[in-house]
């Protein structure tokens, strides 16, 4: 599980990369932050989720019914959008999307209903909402996204809470239990031999790039489905069965960044906990990415009073990771200007800038995976099967990681309990 975490200089840390525990029932995570007393449900006195400001880019707070109206229609549509995959039934249209459905849906319903002007902030409120499921799936945008398969995806209901240590600290527990010097760090795998080569009396060789090379029975493979994207058909000796090397193929890494800025004073009015930017998104794909990246920021969050988190996903994430903080800080400061310009006091000065690089870093190559549209909820059950060794007949190279969890795909609940999964089948083989 990657964690990343960047302090920021009030002494608070900020996740690069995961920090919510999104439910309680079925998540280890969970469990593990309940027993050691890591679990928050307030980001420096802010309730998590509680009060929320929606403004437009002229600075005008949105009507908070208007707002429910929209998000009421949206859930429904959602949750049929989930029906396809959870009841079997045959999506309207071949190839069909959730970006795609919804927004038909959508416009049928409101389309006769409105004026135009009223049906324009209407639409605003939904691509504001369709942005922000774009960061929970981690896509570009909800167009890519296969409509029957959606479903497979479960989120646990509850509240989601943080980690006020960083989720730093669940990997500190994890850690606790294993030997010294079991883990190595700085260790690039560079092939992994299996089957009746791999180097006797063990079946698997690990090579790594420094020349060590480690030999074992079996071997939990949680390498990022990033990596796995561009090094599978390289990195294994004798290659991967064709049906894994396809499911990797079709299923898809997706990009999420974030970005963390740090003022000299407090930003958002007390007790605000997210600043909802909804956009007047006409974009076509010929404005030069570096008029329009910005628009992808679809929320702020304040993870302290003087420290808002950003985030944006897909090819405006990628985007920004080819500009400096100090370019990226300047543009957040234009988009907070237009967002707060009614708000009554003037922005604080920007002190420091940080931004996320998950789709630049070699070993990550993205941040979560989705599942688009040619790809099959299967491909994730085919990519966790393990492979297994023909003379001994024993699984010899297993799957874990967030891609290969069902439902959970995408999470770090996911990830830890698909390496539970398969290390207790390790456990299993060798207990009868
Ligand atoms: C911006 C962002 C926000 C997120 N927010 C949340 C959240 O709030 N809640 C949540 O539950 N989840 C969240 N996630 C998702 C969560 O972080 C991932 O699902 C989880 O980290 C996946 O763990 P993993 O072990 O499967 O893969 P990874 O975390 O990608 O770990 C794979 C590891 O393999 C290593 N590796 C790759 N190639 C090699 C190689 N050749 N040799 C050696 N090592 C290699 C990588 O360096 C990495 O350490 C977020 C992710 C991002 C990017």
């Amino acid at each position: 599980m990657s964690v990343q975490w960047v302090k920021t200089v009030n002494g608070r840390k900020a996740e690069m990369g995961a920090n919510w525990i999104h439910g309680i029932d079925r998540n280890p995570i969970y469990k593990i932050a309940l027993k050691n007393n890591l679990l928050s449900e307030t980001f420096e006195g802010r309730k998590l989720g509680q009060k929320v400001m929606f403004m437009t880019e002229t600075g005008q707070p949105v009507n908070t019914k208007i707002i429910e109206e929209v998000d009421w229609a949206y859930g429904t549509l959602i949750a049929q959008c989930e029906d396809f995959y959870q009841c079997g039934i045959p999506t309207p249209m071949e190839n069909d999307s959730v970006g795609d459905f919804v927004e038909r849906e959508f416009y049928q319903k409101f389309a006769d209903r409105y004026s135009e002007k009223e049906l324009r902030l209407r639409k605003m409120i939904l691509e504001q909402r369709l942005l922000g499921e774009c960061m929970i799936t981690g896509c570009d945008n909800m167009q890519e996204v296969a409509l029957s398969e959606v479903g497979s995806f479960e989120e646990i209901p509850a509240v989601h809470y943080v980690i006020p240590p960083g989720f730093e600290a669940i990997m500190d527990v994890l850690k606790r239990d294993l030997p010294n010097n079991s883990i190595l760090l700085e260790h690039v795998i560079t092939e992994i031999s299996y089957g009746d080569d791999g180097g006797a009396p063990h079946e698997v060789c690990v090579k790594c790039q420094n020349g060590r090379k480690i030999y074992a029975d079996h071997v939990i493979v949680t390498i990022s489905l990033g990596y796995l994207k561009k090094h599978a058909n390289h990195l294994f000796s004798p290659s991967l069965p064709e049906a894994k090397l396809a499911s990797i193929d079709s299923l898809a890494m997706g990009t999420v960044n974030k970005v963390v800025l740090e003022f000299s004073g407090q930003i958002l009015p007390d007790e605000v906990f997210r600043l909802e930017l909804v956009w007047d998104r006409d974009i076509e794909d010929n404005v030069d990415m570096s008029q329009r990246w910005f628009k992808k920021i679809n929320s702020f969050e304040a993870i302290a009073s003087n420290v808002l988190v950003g985030w944006l996903s897909g090819r405006e994430a990628e985007y920004m990771e080819t500009l400096s903080d100090e370019e990226v800080g300047r543009m957040c400061i234009e988009v907070l200007k237009m967002f707060l310009k009614n708000n009554g006091s003037s922005l604080p000065q920007l002190k420091h800038v940080t931004t996320s690089k998950w789709k630049s870093n070699p070993y990550t190559l993205g941040s979560y995976c989705f599942i688009p549209i040619g790809a099959k909820a299967e491909d994730i059950e085919t990519l966790a099967e393990p492979v297994v060794s023909k003379s001994s007949k024993k699984p010899v190279l297993l799957f874990a990681g967030e891609a290969t969890h069902s439902s959970f795909y995408s999470s770090s609940h996911g990830a830890l309990l698909t390496g539970q999964q398969e290390a207790q089948r390790l456990i299993d083989l060798y207990s009868h």
